[in-house]
């Protein structure tokens, strides 16, 4: 993880949200799954159950059937008299039956509505000895009918006087009519029902109602054993003899016959209908996972972009290309961090640049002051080798003094300079409840004694003392400054006004020359360390861009600012605005 790259790192955390997603999803499906076979299963149960009340009702109908013709029969005395019995037993011969019979205790046919019947024997048949044994009423199994010769069920009930069987009423059910009878609905397209005898034999089956003897026989180790037994079984799952399909489905024992009911339905038709909304639920998630990833990787891309950039852009700064740039814009953090990092990018190159600019133009100030005092030194010496009096060459002995007091000056900026950047700009001040009108006259003194084409002028707004709380020999070194970069910059003289005006609880003072003026673009970087507007130009009467910065750092240090107006080829104005103090006890105040 540690060596893998920010991008790696981010589709990991992609995968983290998306994968456990997708098992949720899978799981999801296959809940979904389980629960269409649930539904389906609990459907089926229904069907089957409504089934059973259905089969019920229908023997019970044809039970009471038989008992009003039987009762009839034994009522009218018609027990001797077999036409008049068929005549009996063929109009009420329901629809749905294939022969209607009345069949003496001993298990003989009385009469029957089937021709020729007479005189058969049922008395063998299991059906027929349990009604002899006092059952009342009974269905047999599926079997071949000896009074009509066909594959039918026979419905069966014994008909009583006094408690004394007097015949049975035997009723052949139409096979081919129990769909019309039981199909109420089916519990899926091709899901299918049927009854299932004691002995295990279809009695009927929906899906195919003409089946062979062979067909109708259930395997004896299928499910429908159990339900025969009496239980109720619910399969997901099984294998079908008739259609050799996988099915699933219902077993529920008829108890009032002993028969089985089962519904059931192919696998296939779940699967398939499952399958339907499975795979469009499959596609939807594997369309909206993609399009999820694709706009994760988009969105760590758009992320990451950023992030390269500033590399790159690193990496071209720390190989000495101080001019590249992120240009990242925006509003995120990561937009914030190129745009400070381009900031600072940009203050590493000034900063380059002014140190560049301060050594060539320092080591051009320290060599024209060198050579002129070395000039000096050799007319000396030339003087005295030729034994010529010193005085005449006085004026130069001044020039000399002059340049070495530049010289210590250029080197006292340069360490004082050096010394606020150590100290991050906090000056180590000696305050005092100081007039700030007789700070500026005392500045102005060494000046008005310079020879000079300017001339300073002093325009004093307010009468009264303004004091400040102040150090005052720095805030005289910031006057001093001003004033002779007011001579340094106007080539041509011209008046200096220095207006000193009390605005509000501030002294504003502003020194105004009518000089070569600063060109607009430096306007705003004059007060940074190593700035010269005028470097390299014709106009340039040397420096080294420090004495600005200091007078800055002085003025934020007493609490004031410190600005400039300026029109190049014009003249400028320095404003200087210092905060009043009203001093509590004039004896420490220093004038
Ligand atoms: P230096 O004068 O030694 O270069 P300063 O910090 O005093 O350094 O001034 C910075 C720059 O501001 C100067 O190089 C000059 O270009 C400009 N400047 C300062 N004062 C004036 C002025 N009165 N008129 C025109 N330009 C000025």
């Amino acid at each position: 993880m540690k060596n893998m790259s920010i991008r790696h790192k981010l589709y990991i955390l992609i995968l983290i949200v998306l994968v456990p997603l997708c098992i949720l999803q899978t799981m999801g499906i296959f809940y979904r799954y389980e629960k269409a076979v649930d539904k389906k299963l609990f459907a089926n149960r229904e069907f089957a159950e409504s089934l059973n009340l259905n089969v019920i009702n229908y023997f019970n109908l044809l039970w009471e059937l038989e008992f009003v013709t039987g009762s009839t029969i034994i009522a009218e005395d018609h027990l001797h008299d077999p036409d008049h019995m068929e005549s009996i037993l063929k109009a009420v011969q329901y629809r749905y039956l294939e022969d209607l019979s009345w069949v003496s205790p001993d298990g003989t046919v009385i009469a029957s509505t089937v021709p020729h019947a007479r005189g058969t024997h049922l008395g063998d048949q299991e059906f027929f000895q349990q009604i002899q044994q006092g059952q009342e009423k009974g269905v047999s199994d599926l079997m071949v009918s000896q009074i009509t010769g066909q594959q039918t069920i026979l419905v069966v009930r014994g008909m009583y006087q006094q408690g004394r069987l007097m015949g049975v009423m035997v009723a052949g059910l139409k096979m081919r009519t129990l769909d019309s009878i039981f199909s109420s609905g089916r519990v899926a397209k091709t899901g299918a029902f049927g009854f299932v005898d004691r002995q295990g034999k279809i009695v009927y089956y929906s899906g195919k109602p003409d089946l062979t003897i062979a067909e109708r026989q259930f395997p004896s180790d299928s499910l429908i054993r159990r339900a025969l037994q009496g239980d109720v079984i619910l399969t997901r799952h099984f294998q079908s003899h008739l259609t050799l399909e996988k099915q699933m489905g219902v077993f529920i024992p008829l108890p009032e016959v002993g028969w089985v009911i089962f519904a059931t339905v192919p696998v296939a038709e779940i699967i398939d209908e499952t399958i339907t909304f499975t795979l469009r639920e499959i596609l939807i998630f594997v369309i909206i996972a993609a399009i999820s990833f694709w706009a994760a990787i988009k969105i760590s891309n758009h992320i990451l972009q950023p992030v390269g950039k500033l590399q790159q852009v690193a990496i071209s700064i720390s190989q000495g290309d101080l001019s590249a740039r992120t240009k990242i814009r925006g509003n995120d953090e990561l937009a914030m961090t190129g745009m400070i990092f381009d900031q600072m990018a940009e203050r590493i190159q000034r900063l380059e640049t002014g140190r560049e600019i301060f050594l060539q133009t320092a080591a051009h100030e320290l060599r024209n002051l060198m050579a002129g005092v070395k000039g000096i030194l050799a007319l000396i010496r030339r003087k005295i080798a030729t034994g010529k009096p010193l005085h005449q060459i006085e004026d130069k002995f001044e020039v000399m003094e002059k340049e070495i007091d530049r010289l210590s000056s250029l080197l006292n900026q340069i360490l004082e300079a050096f010394r606020i950047q150590r100290e991050e700009g906090l000056l180590s001040l000696n305050f005092q409840y100081v007039n700030l009108v007789e700070i500026i006259r005392s500045a102005l003194i060494p000046i008005q004694s310079m020879v000079s084409q300017c001339n300073f002028i002093l325009d004093l707004k307010t009468q009264k003392p303004l004091w400040i709380l102040a150090d005052n020999q720095r805030i005289e070194d910031v006057f001093r400054n001003l004033f002779s970069n007011a001579i340094k910059y106007s080539p041509n003289g011209g008046d200096v006004m220095i207006t000193i005006a009390k605005v509000e609880d501030s002294a504003l003072v502003s020194v105004k020359d009518v000089g070569i003026g600063i060109p607009a673009e430096h306007l705003n970087r004059i007060f940074e360390c190593f700035h010269r507007a005028h470097h390299l130009k014709s106009n340039d009467p040397g420096g080294i861009g420090l004495g600005l910065y200091i007078c800055e750092k002085i003025i934020l240090s007493h609490g004031g600012t410190i600005w400039v107006e300026s029109v190049e080829g014009k003249g400028s104005t320095f404003f200087v605005q210092i905060p009043l103090h009203v001093a509590e006890d004039p004896s420490i105040v220093n004038l």
